[in-house]
């Protein structure tokens, strides 16, 4: 089969590759339809996730048809079309009983190199290096799906895949970074990063009843999207003003009653700043860089919340600790429990509440997933989100 392959950093390759096999009986196999480009491939793409090997196919946003199942399959057959969830989750552990699938117990092969870095590990992860499973993702024509009972969820019929295909990470991930905020009637929300993630957590924070959103970004087509199609009531360019200024303007000096952080370890900013957080990155004295995590939690109002769906890796510098525990506010964060979701959100799209193919802009075949990585690392051609074909 063909697939998007790590080849190092900056270095894609579409290759042939042998076609995966059933492993376990709770195994399937999906032939792959679409696929998407993530924020968090871009991390792996420029080098800041460890423990990617050459040869790793990429992918973890995908759907297709199920071709193949193992002997104890039960809830899927041969021809079920189907959105993959992006964490592997075995469905059985405390941490998934708890509907903290994210964090399951049992996906990870390789859990102690994660919790070497962390503590403890997390799920595995489709497409998403060693240190997370070392599975192969699905920017390929053919992915294997581990507990495939637990993760996929069936399509009904009528709907598109560019409709379904952000259950698999985006919707979910946008949903969640807006519940933490545990968003009350007349409240005030903003969300730094006007990506797809930050897209789907403004529209998100709108279907849970915030009264203001404000989206915050550098790119102008963006902001844009946020406010014609997500669902922003003001935007903010910061390269043209202050955030921290044009937020107390919006909130009466107060400050947002939540902020979420959709931009996560690759953070720009101001000259100054970009340029201390970029150069202690690369001399390796911080692994990533918080630009807008330290600005969202300093902007927000006392006792307020800072969710970060934001991607981080390691170890931050410059982190402003004393506003959190001095004006009470709370830290809420997670890659997504996507599969704690799944049956809401699609209810939401059937229902016509939102349509999240919205934050679509291109549409290209596998074989250029190469170029697509590198024209939604530049947002060249007002590139917001890439679908890929098979
Ligand atoms: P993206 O690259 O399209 O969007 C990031 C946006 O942030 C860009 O538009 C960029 O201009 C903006 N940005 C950069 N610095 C900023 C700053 N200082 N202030 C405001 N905006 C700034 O990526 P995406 O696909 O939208 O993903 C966003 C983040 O969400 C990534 O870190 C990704 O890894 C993460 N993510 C997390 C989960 C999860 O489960 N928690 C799931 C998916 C993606
Ligand atoms: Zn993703
Ligand atoms: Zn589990």
């Amino acid at each position: 089969m063909k697939a998007n392959c790590w080849e190092g950093v900056k270095k894609l390759r579409v290759e042939t590759v042998p076609d995966p096999q059933l492993l376990s009986s709770h195994d399937a196999i999906v032939r792959v339809t679409s696929t998407a480009i993530c924020g968090s491939d871009l991390h792996l793409y420029n080098g800041f996730v460890p423990s990617m090997e050459k040869g790793d196919v990429l992918g973890h946003e995908f759907m297709g048809e199920v071709v193949e199942v193992g002997a104890d399959v039960r809830k899927l057959k041969i021809g079920d079309r189907v959105v993959v969830p992006f964490p592997i989750a075995c469905g059985v552990c405390a941490m998934c009983l708890d509907g903290l699938f994210a964090c399951c117990e049992n996906s990870n092969p390789n859990a102690w190199m994660a919790a070497k870095l962390w503590g403890h590990s997390p799920a595995g992860l489709f497409g998403y290096s060693h240190l997370l499973g070392g599975f192969a993702g699905g920017q390929a024509e053919l992915v294997r799906v581990p507990f495939a009972d637990i993760g996929p969820i069936k399509v009904p019929q009528g709907l598109t895949d560019e409709q379904v295909l952000f259950l698999s990470d985006i919707f979910p991930t946008g949903y969640m970074g807006a519940e933490m905020c545990d968003i009350k009637p007349g409240q005030v929300v903003a969300v730094w990063g006007a990506g797809p993630v930050g897209q789907l957590a403004i529209a998100s924070a709108r279907l849970l009843g915030a009264e203001r959103v404000i989206a915050i970004d550098r790119f102008a087509y963006r902001l844009e999207l946020a406010a014609a199609k997500a669902g922003a009531t003001d935007t903010i360019n910061y390269e043209d003003e202050s955030v921290f200024e044009a937020l107390k303007d919006l909130t009466a000096g107060r400050g947002p009653d939540a902020c979420i952080d959709a931009v996560g370890l690759e953070a720009h900013g101001p000259a100054p700043v970009y340029a201390y957080d970029r150069a202690k990155q690369a001399l390796m004295l911080e692994t990533d860089r918080p630009i807008a995590l330290r600005e969202a939690i300093l902007a927000c109002r006392n006792g307020g919340t800072v969710s970060v769906i934001g991607v981080y890796g390691g170890f931050l510098d410059k982190f402003p600790m004393g506003a959190i525990v001095n004006r009470g506010l709370t830290l809420r964060s997670g890659q997504c429990h996507v599969q704690r979701y799944s049956a809401r959100l699609l209810a939401h799209i059937e229902r016509g509440d939102i349509d999240p193919s919205f934050v679509i802009t291109h549409w290209l075949p596998l074989e250029e997933a190469p170029q697509a990585f590198e024209m939604f690392l530049h947002k060249r051609d007002n590139c917001e989100k890439v679908v890929l074909r098979t």
